[in-house]
């Protein structure tokens, strides 16, 4: 099996969200392998009387009868778009509610009808003939306030729950990005560590919840799912068994296996627990952490992995290599923004590699930053429309194009990157060719540290080349025994967090003593 890349929750002007769904599906093709861009659908319960509210209720009342009004257009759209074994798509909408919390649903069916319910159960349902998922999302908000109710959780129609988006991480009180959006904080009663000690057992996804069509915006959330291919049938099927995890943004690659089941699997219980944890970074890993039944059970710290590379011999070689000239794997990120475009700053990038040769290439390429509609905000088609995409890649040379905006707070990026796997040594020469500029550097020098390069004077925008990373700092394999069964529906799921703040929430493997 592989591990393949999406989002199945983000939005455009289908409904109230902007930019075409054409240049969603096209933006989502550029970086992901799978994806579901839904539409708004309906809210049983929004508060219609509330004065104050007024924008809030026309807004979504009016995206409600576009999607309907287009629904026919949209599903032929979504069912054209895939194409198994290069690029797949899922059916879905949404529903909000106060009293069970959002969720979105969706199917491999083309036929999936639009439906209107009263509750996400009601419309599961009422949709009964179709295979259809309701997948919670934004859960950590405050319960009756759209966060998740977990006593309405059914696990058959609900294998997995979407842990991370744009609104932030829902995992639990301890989580890093916290709820700051309109909509309030979150609340450890609507957590996924609430849930999981009450027993519910599920996948952890995460989607962007993006609002101006760029589908697997970076940082704002992306899932992995491991299927036997890449078409609509199997990755429907590993993400109805849960064989899926949740990352921030960086692909991420894990291996996650309780007596070989891989993450997402309820197994037979055993007094003997063999863990494994397999762990392919893109950045500097700083902390890993599995954890039985929600508490920590074994903590890797990131540092020490390096350190145990050193000790194991520098003299003798160990991450520089016998004759210090460092030769093996090393990822360098290429990030191009700052400065302050009033619109997308265009881009247009060219790496060829003297004395090494490039493993592989990994976009981190984001849309416009929108998580709700706002009065001045106008609609335009081609707003995500950003030509981001990685144009041609081999051994000695790469080409991309893409766009970065002004960050939007001193604590929030809108760069773009392009993540390079070099194999080389400290002899390696990087040269850059940016929008006309030379740059060349090489990989000892980023060894070292990072290098940045404005475009033009102060306050232009800026290239940073960031510091290399060698193999060992940035992949992790470890393997444990546990023999201390604390019930006889244990379970162990992981988190894998990067120095650059990106994380995986790797999906449990669930013990059951009734198998
Ligand atoms: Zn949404």
């Amino acid at each position: 099996m592989s591990i393949y890349w999406g989002d199945l929750h983000n939005h455009c002007n289908i409904t109230y969200g902007y930019g075409s769904l054409d240049n969603a599906l096209e933006a989502a093709r550029g970086q992901l392998d799978f994806c579901a861009v839904i539409g708004h659908a309906m809210w049983p319960d929004i508060p219609k009387s509330r004065k104050e509210w007024e924008y809030e209720v026309n807004y979504h009342l009016e995206g409600f009868r576009k999607l309907r009004e287009g629904w026919d257009r949209v599903q032929r759209t979504v069912s054209e778009a895939n194409v198994d074994g290069k690029f797949v798509t899922f059916q879905g909408y949404e529903m909000h509610s106060l009293k069970y919390g959002d969720h979105h649903f969706l199917s491999p069916d083309d036929k999936m009808p639009l439906l209107e319910a009263e509750s996400p159960g009601a419309l599961m349902e009422m949709l009964a003939a179709y295979p259809v998922m309701a997948v919670p999302h934004h859960i950590g908000y405050p319960p009756g306030q759209r966060g998740a109710n977990w006593d309405s959780f059914r696990e058959a129609n609900s294998p997995l729950v979407e842990v991370y988006s744009k609104h932030g991480c829902s995992m639990s009180d301890e989580s890093a990005y916290p709820f700051l959006h309109t909509m309030g904080p979150r609340d450890s009663r609507s957590t996924v560590f609430h849930g999981l000690r009450q027993g519910k057992r599920f996948g952890f996804v995460a989607s962007t919840d993006h609002h101006a069509g760029y589908p697997g915006s970076y940082g704002d959330g992306r899932l992995a799912v491991l299927a036997t291919a890449k078409t609509r049938t199997a990755i429907w099927d590993a993400l109805m068994n849960r064989r899926v995890y949740a990352v921030t943004g960086d692909k991420i690659v894990c291996g996650f296996q309780v007596n070989g089941a891989d993450f997402g699997s309820i197994i037979q219980d055993a007094p003997l627990r063999r863990i494994s944890l397999s762990v392919r970074g893109c950045d500097r890993l700083d902390k890993i952490v599995v954890y039985k039944n929600t508490h920590p059970w074994k903590v890797i710290c990131g540092e020490e992995l390096e350190m145990a590379v050193q000790d194991g011999g520098l003299d003798g070689g160990g991450m520089f290599g016998a004759d210090r000239s460092g030769v093996g794997t090393y990822k360098v990120r290429v990030e191009l923004g700052w400065g302050k475009p009033a619109e997308a700053f265009a881009w247009q990038g060219r790496l060829a590699i003297d004395g090494g040769s490039i493993v592989s290439a990994e976009t981190c390429f984001r849309g416009r930053s929108v998580l709700a509609p706002t009065p001045e905000m106008g609609d335009d088609d081609n707003m995500n429309k950003l030509d981001q995409r990685l144009h041609s890649l081999s051994e000695a040379e790469a080409e991309w194009t893409c766009a970065s905006f002004k960050n939007p707070t001193t604590l929030h990026p809108a760069t773009a990157a392009v993540i390079f796997e070099l194999a080389g040594g400290t002899g390696t020469r990087l040269r850059l060719t940016i929008n006309g500029r030379d740059i060349a550097v090489g990989l000892g020098e980023l060894l070292e540290g990072s290098r940045s390069y404005p475009m033009g004077d102060l306050l232009s925008e800026t290239v940073l080349v960031h510091k290399a990373v060698p193999e060992c700092a940035y992949t992790f394999a470890g393997e444990w025994e546990d023999r201390e069964r604390l019930s006889g529906n244990d379970f162990y799921h992981a988190e894998v967090r990067q120095v650059n703040g990106q994380y995986a929430w790797i999906t449990p493997v669930y013990l059951d003593e009734a198998l």
